[in-house]
């Protein structure tokens, strides 16, 4: 008997390939209004989505038909940035075949494709505090996962490899696929290597992402990989330690709310007004009876606050600091208001990429980063067994055993949330741990 989408799903091992990896099969699980695949790709730097939106569009829209159908949404959208012209005519090629899937079209801005604002962009439904988009009947998907969706219904091919955009102080910026497993360094060195002896790794966005090593592995959900110098101010931002940030936000903060302006979440209704949370340092509060450290809950961390901000400061670092705080004292986000507006001006305070780019120190790195496809071999890998939202897959192989591409190596945790894993590569496993396999061919 043909297996429905969501067994196969599962059994491919797909998870969210954009942000934190959530279990792909338990979000199909449900009924939808309206299934919005995210090919916005905000943050500077990648060129991943935009390009497999452009070379595999028949299949990204044949995916999400294919969920469509599955949670019995009305419609299903591809918003796009207005400005991916060779993914718009891809589609436009093949659209017609999909009468239930539409394209949107979004602006040059940050986040634009943060969940809770491609949702408000493309249906005009604002998501509730800390909820979810299913909370307004939308399920929200990345470009790639839509694309792993296909191989998983059409080809019964699972998650084996990776495609990521590696940039910055390299020798030639790309976007290539990757066996899952393969150090950073190795990613790297497919872009000719570092330019630079002193150097730091971002993983993902420059906005979002978070420094990673070079003997780190490529995960489901790396996306991008940027390698800068290590003393670049974006790498000074990062590693700013608490200390510093709380002195200078109780110095130097001058209370005038341009980061309060530019908050995408503050912006779609939801109370959260970073230029209140970093009063705390100062006055031990956030000097304002309708708002307390719990509305640092609703930060999606996108960090614009700090750019925004003409002193530098670090608003978000602030609200991850309290949000840790609270979590560790047992005190869960409450707050659940659905706004029935966003506020007003929105429109005119979306924050352009361009001058994002530009504060951000990147110009000179803003280039385009080709697909290319790799003739490397790889003769080992390492895989984590948590590459995912939720538990620690449990190993089904041994020390010793030899698999094949595509072998189920570690399966979901019985009853917990998770996902399987599958071998990038063919060869003997050389080693099992609680954390890892690794593979040599
Ligand atoms: S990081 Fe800053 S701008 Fe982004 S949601 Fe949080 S408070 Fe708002
Ligand atoms: S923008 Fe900077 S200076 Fe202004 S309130 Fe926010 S943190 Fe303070």
């Amino acid at each position: 008997m043909e297996k429905s989408l969501t067994a196969l799903v599962e059994q491919a091992g797909i998870v969210g390939a954009g942000g934190a990896g959530f279990p792909s099969h338990v979000k199909y699980n449900a009924k939808a209004e309206y299934v919005i695949i995210n090919g916005a790709e905000c943050e500077p730097l990648l060129r991943v989505d935009q390009q497999l939106m452009a070379y595999e569009a028949n299949k990204i829209l044949q995916a999400l038909q294919l969920i469509v159908d599955h949670v019995g949404a009305r419609a299903g959208y591809i918003a796009l940035k207005r400005k991916y012209h060779d993914a718009e005519e891809a589609f436009y090629k093949h659209i017609n075949n999909y009468p239930k899937c539409k394209l949107h079209f979004l602006d040059n801005f940050y986040p634009a494709g943060d969940e809770q604002v491609i949702v408000y962009e493309v249906t005009k439904r604002i998501v509730p505090e800390g909820g979810l988009p299913l909370n307004v009947g939308v399920i929200v998907l990345n470009v790639e996962t839509a694309l792993n969706v296909y191989k998983a219904y059409i080809d019964k091919m699972p998650v084996t490899e990776k495609y990521l955009t590696v940039t910055g102080e390299v020798s030639n910026q790309i976007t290539v696929k990757v066996p899952l497993g393969i150090t950073v360094k190795e990613a790297i060195d497919l872009a000719g290597g570092a330019t630079v002896n002193d150097y730091k790794v971002i993983n993902g966005g420059p906005m979002m992402g978070k420094l990673i090593s070079t003997e780190d592995v490529i995960t489901k959900t790396v996306k991008g990989l940027i390698v800068l110098p290590e003393n670049h101010s974006l790498i000074t931002s990062l590693t700013k330690d608490v200390s510093s940030m709380m002195r200078e936000a109780k110095t130097a903060c001058m209370h005038c709310s341009l980061c309060t302006e530019v908050c995408p979440r503050g912006l779609l209704g939801h109370r959260i007004e970073p230029h209140k949370l970093i009063r705390i340092p100062s006055y031990g509060n956030v000097c304002d009876s309708n708002t307390n450290a719990i509305n640092a809950f609703l930060c999606c961390g996108c960090r614009l606050c700090e750019y925004a901000c003409i002193q530098n400061l670090q608003p978000w670092k602030m609200n991850a600091i309290l949000k840790n705080e609270l979590l560790n004292q047992g005190i869960r986000n409450n707050l659940n208001l659905q706004p029935d507006k966003a506020a007003m001006f929105r429109e005119y305070k979306k924050y352009p990429v361009n001058k994002l780019i530009s504060k951000l120190g990147l110009t000179k790195y803003d280039k385009p980063a080709p697909m290319i496809v790799s003739e490397k071999t790889f003769n080992k890998v390492t895989l984590p067994l948590r590459q995912h939202v939720g538990a620690t897959s449990d190993p089904v192989i041994k020390e010793g055993d030899t698999v094949n591409k595509g072998d189920l190596i570690a399966k979901i945790s019985e009853g917990k949330l998770g996902s399987n894993i599958h071998a990038s590569i063919s060869g003997t496993v050389i080693s099992v741990t609680s954390e890892n396999i690794r593979i040599q061919m």
